[in-house]
């Protein structure tokens, strides 16, 4: 669906963030603005993340309880793991969910922002990966924030 992941109203939403966890652009930053200062108060105690793993942290001012931080792959051409990363990113999310009972969750298509992984690609990874892991969530959302986005997955679904 076509949308801004800061205003669904799930369980928990993911934040594609970067490795220190304290806040950037894109929809990092945006989760940053309608959380509040609380959320990078927060982070700072976490200690980074790598990519391809994921730490949850309370939602504070978000309506959704929870939010999930995911270190997405930066693209250099596909041949240096991106693909194994990312889905990492979609499975380790999963179960950070599964750890608090997060049943609906909703994922903006990490890492195809700033760090460049061309989206058809990444929406591959993305549905791929959510439709084969074991999870007790029972609604995936895909938040697109572009109509570029949107058709990428819309593809994969009609298929
Ligand atoms: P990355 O560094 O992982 O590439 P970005 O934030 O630059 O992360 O981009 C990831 C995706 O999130 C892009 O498709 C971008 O268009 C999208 N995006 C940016 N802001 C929002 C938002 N408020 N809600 C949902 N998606 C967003």
């Amino acid at each position: 669906m076509l949308g801004d992941i800061t205003s669904q109203d799930v369980d928990a939403i993911v934040n594609a963030a970067n490795s220190s966890l304290l806040g950037g652009g894109g929809v990092d930053g945006a989760i940053h603005r309608a959380a509040g200062p609380e959320l990078v108060q927060h982070c700072r105690l976490l200690g980074g993340c790598k990519t391809g793993q994921a730490k949850i942290t309370p939602g504070f001012r978000l309506t959704a309880r929870w939010i999930i931080h995911t270190v997405g792959p930066v693209w250099h051409g596909g041949a240096q793991g991106e693909p194994e990363l990312l889905a990492s990113c979609y499975r380790e999310s999963l179960a950070r969910a599964d750890e608090v009972g997060a049943t609906a969750v909703a994922f903006p298509a990490i890492s195809t922002g700033i760090f460049g992984y061309p989206i058809e690609l990444a929406a591959e990874v993305a549905v791929a990966t959510v439709s084969s892991t074991p999870t007790s969530v029972q609604e995936v959302r895909f938040v697109c924030f572009n109509d570029a986005t949107s058709q990428a997955y819309e593809a994969l679904i009609a298929d």
